[in-house]
């Protein structure tokens, strides 16, 4: 058990127990895909194909030349229908490739890498990106961008991200126990590409068959299971690094300026199957969870499959749902229309009921400190309603607004329901707009 803490932070229960042992299951070929053109941190791709197009599954369909991207492919073998503008789970709405399955699920010529023991760095990069790997555990930035550091930059410790902290997920937990080989093999990879010794996996103390597991797996390879303390938002890289290696990535910082890249133990499978097998990322497991679901599943859904789908997979009783929300309760995102597919970032879809959610008003703050002793980050969050009350955004910037990791600890926490969250989130819109006058 490591013996190291990241500063604050909340036990909140952690509700894993609805579906951390229900087995992967596929999902069936929905009629249409909806398959937005951004699906990673950084601009829209613009479509390769155009209506009326028939496309192999695995095909690239969305590109573009700018630096910070990820291409996006065909997720089934089927046409074109329309490219138009439709739900999107981020920002109300994103240019769509809507694609009708034919049935035939006919894969396009893939190209593995042969021997990745022989490639080159380069040779692994290019496979990576071409295959669109993203950060999976939500943050979706371009994993070639992430694994090619500058070059005076010492990188010395590869650090697999399997915490999965927020309640309700266990999609992380079913691939690292469903994929294990896979995962090792993609973990082997990363160690080559960015040429270090000292590869850690962090996993959290509540998931006990998955801890078993990666322990006899990495029998002889080097690796290091580092069990941690069950503590939200433990997945944050920041606060996994502190945990782990006792490291602090000083404020406005990157991981790598501690020495340290961190990839997701799901995305070192997509690694796998880039590398070995030149599979594209086409679909992803998604916890479905919430009262409102009476039976919880995980799911591997094709990207692009409307959550409608999945929540009917999981027999949801749509009357008890007070809130839908698209990742995990404490960092997801509500929706208003169950018409927003999945896509590469997408691990949880929840259907909360009334006894699950929260609709205390807000009152006036009492003074009490605890968004302060729980800020994982070492803000001062009571301050943060304030100055948006006044419309201040500048002093935001005084605040250290733009450290904060939307976890949620705050707003949870706070006995007077303070808007604290949602005054940061509006904060950073704020700020943002100002940057790009
Ligand atoms: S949401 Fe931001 S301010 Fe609130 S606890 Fe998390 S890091 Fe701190
Ligand atoms: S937790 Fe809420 S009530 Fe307490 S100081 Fe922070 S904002 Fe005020």
């Amino acid at each position: 058990m490591s013996i190291f803490r990241f500063r604050g932070g909340v036990h909140p229960n952690d509700k894993k127990q609805q579906t951390e042992h229900q087995a992967i299951e596929k999902l069936a070929m929905p009629k249409m895909l909806y398959i937005p053109v951004l699906q990673h941190i950084g601009s829209p791709l613009e479509s390769l194909v155009n209506v009326g197009d028939k496309v192999l599954k695995g095909e690239k369909i969305a590109e573009s030349s700018a630096f910070l991207v990820s291409p996006i492919h065909a997720p089934t073998s089927g046409t074109i229908k329309k490219i138009e503008n439709h739900y999107f789970t981020l920002m109300g709405e994103m240019n769509t490739i809507f694609l009708e399955p034919d049935g035939e699920d006919k894969w396009c010529e893939l190209f593995p890498i042969a021997d990745w023991k022989k490639a080159t760095k380069d040779e692994l990069l290019k496979q990576i990106k071409n295959c669109g790997v993203v950060g999976l555990g939500g943050a979706s930035f371009p994993t070639q961008i992430k694994l090619d550091p500058p070059l005076d930059v010492k990188i010395d410790t590869l650090l697999l991200n399997g915490a999965e902290c927020e309640p309700y997920l266990t999609s992380d937990n079913r691939v690292m126990l469903e994929k294990t080989s896979q995962m090792i093999e993609g973990i082997q990879i990363l160690k080559k590409i960015l040429n270090v010794e000292n590869v850690i996996i962090g996993i959290e103390d509540n998931k006990k068959e998955a801890i078993a597991k990666l322990k006899e797996a990495v029998l002889e390879t080097g690796i290091d299971i580092k069990v941690l303390k069950t503590l939200y938002p433990q997945g944050g890289e920041k606060q996994l690094i502190k945990a782990t290696l006792n490291r602090e990535v000083p404020s406005g910082k990157l991981p790598m300026s501690v020495g340290v890249v961190v990839q997701n133990t799901t995305t070192a499978v997509a690694i796998y199957e880039a590398v070995v097998n030149g599979t594209p990322i086409i679909d992803k497991v998604v916890t479905v969870a919430g009262n409102a679901v009476k039976a919880p599943k995980n799911i591997q859904a094709l990207i692009g499959t409307p959550i409608s789908e999945l929540l009917d997979a999981g027999n949801t009783n749509r009357e008890e749902i007070d809130k839908l929300i698209v990742g995990g309760p404490m960092m997801g995102m509500a929706q208003h229309t169950e018409l927003v597919p999945v896509v590469k970032g997408t691990s949880g879809v929840l259907g909360l009921t009334l006894s699950e959610t929260n609709h205390c008003k807000s009152r006036a703050c009492i003074g009490c400190g605890k968004c302060i002793e729980v800020c994982p980050m070492g803000l001062t969050p009571i301050m943060y309603p304030r100055i948006a009350e006044n419309e201040s955004w500048e002093e935001m910037k005084t605040y250290n607004l733009m450290d904060c990791i939307e976890c949620g600890c705050c707003s949870y926490i706070c006995p007077s329901n303070r808007p604290l969250t949602e005054s940061i989130k509006l904060g950073k819109t704020k700020l943002r707009e100002m940057m790009c006058k």
